[in-house]
């Protein structure tokens, strides 16, 4: 059955392609069957190799964020520790439109292969939920690999003592622009000691979306003050996007 219907949608196909050249001999019954995929051949339709620019970006299947479902988790078999070194002397710190975001270097190593810190973001509230609770805020921390893969660490902030490092980070925030920091910033102090996490994979969550973007949500969360949330909600508040659907995506569970 999945044969004969590859097979259809490929006839359907050449014919919209002889179509498309003013030739088409096709059978009445080649006719018939090519309607019946029409919907299986509307893919086709846009391959237009003389305008390659018209190709249209469909979002995928494997979008982010997330709610994450901590009954329906499967166990990681890989051993998958994540080990972060990131740097306490950052680059700097901007007001992007979007977030706040700080660029920083440093190293990532995750279930045994190599990313370098780009920067680190925060949303408001989280994107990812758990078991479909938001928190106050997530903070992403994007990865890149030699071979330019992207791997996301998410961690959520909850509401409890003041954090040394996001105090600084709110102290330097300049509305629109961007700012040197002088001051280092001890990041390990936005990141939980205990790095149980959630793994999958998805995309980015502002445009472009692109997919194949590995998340790394990390299942605790680090404590950050009342007054904090509400300093920080003072420039974002509503720049999360909302849940997509996990369609058949595994999730992982990696215990530290
Ligand atoms: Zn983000």
């Amino acid at each position: 059955m999945k044969t004969k219907l590859l097979a259809a949608s490929a006839i359907a196909a050449s014919l919209v392609l002889v179509a498309g050249c003013g030739n088409s001999d096709a059978s009445d019954s080649k006719k018939e069957e090519s309607k019946k995929t029409e919907t299986a051949a509307k893919h086709e339709d846009h391959l237009d190799y003389h305008d390659q620019k018209s190709w249209q970006f469909e979002a995928g299947d494997t979008q982010s964020p997330i709610n994450i479902e901590t009954a329906k988790t499967t166990k990681m078999e890989d051993e998958g520790a994540i080990e972060l070194n990131y740097n306490q002397k950052v680059t700097d710190e901007v007001d992007n439109g979007h977030s706040i975001q700080v660029d920083d270097g440093g190293t990532a190593v995750i279930n045994g292969r190599n990313f370098e810190l780009n920067q680190f973001h925060f949303h408001a509230e989280s994107e990812h939920t758990i078991d479909g609770k938001h928190y106050p805020i997530e903070a992403h921390f994007v990865n890149e690999s030699q071979d330019s893969r992207l791997a996301v660490i998410g961690v959520f902030f909850k509401e409890g003592k003041a954090n040394p490092a996001f105090e600084t980070i709110l102290s330097n925030i300049k509305k629109g622009e961007k700012t040197t920091v002088s001051e280092p910033i001890n990041v390990a102090a936005l990141l939980p000691t205990n790095k149980t996490y959630y793994h999958y994979l998805g995309s980015l969550t502002t445009p472009p979306l692109s997919e194949n973007v590995e998340w790394y949500v990390m299942a605790n969360p680090v404590e950050v003050s009342k007054e904090q949330i509400a300093e920080f909600n003072k420039y974002y508040d509503g720049n999360n996007r909302k849940v997509q659907p996990l369609h058949d995506r595994p999730v992982l569970k990696h215990t530290d």
